[in-house]
């Protein structure tokens, strides 16, 4: 591979998807380094006035600051795209500051959009408050049945917003239907895929239009830094998200762009592996347990769709003991190994309570609807051994009563 092969389209548009997770976007320094330099740099000298002056105007290519461009930032944002299938990726400081510059670059006063129900709590709050405030109506649904998106359109329906599988409760959202039916009234599909990642699910396979990411999960993929990606067509990006970003400045530190960079060279290891886990894991759960919500076992309602549109199962599912919060808290007090803790996509194992925790900050009639009961626990399966992890949930779960 010679110094910027990683940025050539006639390469990179041959390699198969596990040579564009390790090589994809990479750009070579006059040094030839292999692994990707790490360009810790706001600003740029230019060799004259008038290059300074040509690289604004457009008329040089090259790069002016670091809230615009980055080397280190530019070679994660052509990796993305390469792993997505996407003409065109921006990264930014956060998967939130994906979400909310992915809806508010196209948004204005007057408009409308459909979400869906099940969703990250700052999903739910961007639909349901922030966007209310500058005048965008929010139409919520049970992402689930495709007919009632198209039942929730309106006149002024700009965008469709939702993720699959829908944290924590696990929903599906049938990607080829929802986007389909977006795609015929000429409306924008804004899916979140940070629970299945590229490496298994790759919405604009199904027709999705915009792809957005928290990379602060599978991505980076061991719990280390906050990141974001937006995904779509270069129109969309250059025209209507570069806008937005460029002036407002959601901005990924070169620094997390590099840790990223890395973590994507093991993504589909790692994912593969986890999920993998997640499988012993639930396999067990379900044994001891009334209700497991895993998309990659066959009792999950929609466990069919959720395989045909994904590679496997993810390292992500929820489970309900049946004695409340008191049970439910009793239990991850009583883990030895696994962590409490409410991040996901870590290679370490972590459990949360999604009622006190993620989901806290919404009316309680809202976690409701959405299924979050008070014993409802959500686990990330990491890359222990899963033995281990079934030890530790066994030993917890007898402490508990169960
Ligand atoms: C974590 C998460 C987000 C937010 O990402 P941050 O990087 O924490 O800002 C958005 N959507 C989903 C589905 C998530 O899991």
């Amino acid at each position: 591979m010679k110094r910027s092969t990683g940025q050539d389209p006639s390469a990179t548009a041959r390699w198969r998807p596990a040579t564009r997770a390790v090589r994809g976007g990479t750009a070579r320094s006059e040094w030839g380094e292999t692994s990707e330099a790490l360009f810790l740099t706001s600003g740029y000298a230019y060799d004259c006035a008038a290059d300074a002056a040509d690289r604004f105007s457009g008329d040089q290519s090259g790069m002016t600051y670091s809230r615009l461009q980055n080397p280190t930032v530019e070679m994660l944002e052509q990796r993305i795209a390469l792993m997505e299938g996407a003409e065109a990726a921006r990264c930014t400081a956060s998967g939130m500051a994906a979400m909310t510059a992915a809806l508010l670059c196209q948004l204005e006063a007057g408009d409308h959009i459909v979400a869906g129900r099940a969703a990250f709590g700052s999903c739910r709050w961007l639909t349901d408050t922030l966007l209310p405030k500058f005048g965008i109506e929010t139409t919520i649904v049970d992402a689930r049945d495709p007919e009632l998106w198209e039942a929730a359109i309106k006149p002024n329906t700009k965008a469709f917003f939702f993720e699959t599988p829908a944290n924590p409760t696990m929903d599906i959202v049938d990607l080829k239907a929802v986007c389909g039916i977006a795609r015929e009234h000429d409306i924008v599909s804004v899916v979140d895929n940070a629970f299945a990642s590229p490496a298994l699910q790759r919405p604009m396979e199904f027709g999705a239009d915009v792809v957005a990411y928290s990379a602060t999960k599978m991505m980076d993929g061991q719990g280390r830094v906050l990141a974001g990606a937006i995904c779509g067509t270069e129109e969309f990006i250059l025209e209507t998200l570069l806008p937005f970003t460029r002036n407002t400045g959601p901005t990924l530190s070169a620094f997390n762009a590099w840790v990223v960079l890395k973590g994507l060279e093991t993504l589909d290891l790692r994912i593969r592996r986890q999920s993998d886990h997640a499988m012993a894991v639930g396999r067990f759960l379900e044994s001891r347990v009334s209700r497991v919500l895993h998309p990659g076992l066959v009792s999950h309602p929609q466990h069919n769709l959720a395989m045909s549109q994904m590679d496997a199962c993810g390292p992500i599912f929820s489970f309900y003991v049946d004695g409340g919060r008191t049970q439910a808290h009793g239990l991850l007090d009583a883990l030895e190994l696994i962590d409490i803790s409410n991040n996901i996509g870590d290679s370490r194992s972590l459990m949360t309570h999604p009622a006190s925790t993620t989901h806290s900050g919404l009316d309680e009639s809202v976690r409701a609807e959405m299924g979050i009961e008070e014993d409802m626990l959500r686990i990330n399966v990491g890359l222990e051994d899963p033995q281990d992890l079934i030890d530790d949930i066994d030993q917890a779960l007898q402490a508990v009563g169960l």
